[in-house]
């Protein structure tokens, strides 16, 4: 199609507007907007014809929604009045007539140098509501990949939906005493409801790192819900000590996302009383929680280890060095209920102890994440090759855990 040959034929059709004109033009020119890419063809046009033109009122193109940006914008912003929000993204559904002309001009009038009127449409959104955020002396930038806020705009029925994104903060919790699960575990019994079993509580323990950490968040963010995304969990009956372990908060509906850190840490720690503390609280994007969640990290444990018989020192020195190295172990019988049952290989990297008595001895192991240390000690009915009892010949299980550190680099 030649360059001015389209224009003039799109000029001669119907009433278009200087947006819709120089969309046919989109890829040409920079520092321009469509609009003043349509004005320049249409001056063009009246100079070779010697004409007076102006542009239309109406446009048979966008029908005349380029000219109501504005208005789109001010309802949006009326939707998030209350809402703190650094980024914000425009989407739209074109209606069928839009999708139409659409389909139309592809055949009719192509061009190698158009964008589409969507894409057209969700940058004029944009830019009106910046202009209205501006006037209220405020700012926030478009973000396509993980804004704010969201609006969807349905040119079709006029209507607009907002959907306010959560927000994310990373932490990373101390467990400081045992018998806390990582999340709100529901009674079983009665499934959450309240049963005499339960105590009417609706859960089988009083409280969970979970329950001790998101009202301080939900409260400082103004939220509606959340979750806490732990990277693994430790045993209810394990502490979890050292630098702690890695964890990302989500916050649904925040109203407020610039929120005071070390305030909510402190609320936490008065809170919790001694049981749970954070550290290194800083925002984070939704990317943590799949990383978080993810993580493999390497872990050293503490555990006390009891024995069914006395073991002398050269035997539970010779079963320790022996439990170095890769590891065998298929799904604890504890978990198997809600884990696939399969065969892992784990390696135990490091591991050193003390006898404390013939029957008594504390133990620490530096060990891939995933290893099920208890399992390790007690051999789990076979389930996992070697471990100490086979090694000592004697039976051996964990009395008290401890995780001394994830050794991650979040
Ligand atoms: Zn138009
Ligand atoms: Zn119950």
């Amino acid at each position: 199609m030649d360059f001015l040959k389209l224009g003039f034929e799109l000029l001669s059709v119907g009433p278009i507007c200087d947006t819709c004109l120089g969309r046919r033009y989109a890829k040409l020119g920079t520092g321009f907007t469509n609009a003043e890419r349509g004005r320049a063809i249409r001056v063009l046009w009246a100079m070779e014809k010697d004409i007076m033109i102006t542009e239309p009122d109406r446009c048979w193109v966008c029908d005349g929604i380029f000219s109501r940006a504005g208005e789109y914008a001010r309802r949006a912003l009326e939707l998030v009045h209350g809402y703190e929000f650094e980024t914000f993204l425009f989407g739209v559904h074109l209606s069928p007539y839009h999708e139409a002309v659409e389909e139309f001009l592809k055949k009719r009038f192509p061009s190698p140098w158009a964008e589409p009127l969507q894409r057209d449409i969700n940058r004029a959104l944009g830019r009106a509501f910046e202009r209205l955020l501006a006037a209220e002396g405020t700012e926030a930038q478009v973000d396509f990949r993980h804004p704010h806020i969201r609006f969807t705009v349905d040119l079709w029925k006029g209507g607009i939906e907002v959907y306010i994104a959560p927000a994310y903060f990373y932490g990373r919790y101390r467990k400081l005493v045992r018998g806390i699960p990582q999340t709100h575990w529901p009674c079983r019994h009665c499934r959450g409801r309240g049963c005499e079993r339960c105590n009417y509580t609706g859960k089988v323990y009083p409280t969970s790192v979970e329950e001790l950490i998101l009202p301080a968040f939900l409260e400082a963010c103004e939220g509606e819900g959340g979750h806490l995304h732990g990277a693994g969990r430790e045993d209810v009956d394990a502490r979890m000590l050292g630098r702690g372990r890695p964890f990302v908060v989500e916050v649904e509906h925040p109203r407020r996302r610039a929120v005071d850190l070390e305030e909510i840490a402190a609320r936490i720690s008065r809170e919790a009383a001694g049981r749970v503390e954070v550290l290194d609280l800083r925002p984070a994007s939704p990317d943590f929680v799949r990383r978080v969640k993810d993580l493999r990290a390497r872990k050293r444990y503490r555990a006390l280890v009891s024995f069914a018989a006395p073991v002398d020192e050269a035997t539970f020195r010779q079963a320790l060095e022996g439990l170095t190295g890769e590891i065998r172990q298929r799904t604890p019988t504890r978990v198997r209920h809600r884990r696939a049952d399969l065969v892992r290989k784990r390696c135990v990297h490091e591991i050193s102890g003390e006898l404390r008595s013939p029957t008594e001895a504390e133990v620490e192991i530096l060990c891939d994440g995933g290893l099920y240390v208890k399992e390790l000690i007690s051999g789990d009915d076979g389930g996992t090759h070697p471990n100490l009892s086979e090694l000592l010949g004697v039976e051996a299980r964990v009395t008290e855990l401890d995780v001394l550190e994830v050794l991650d680099d979040l």
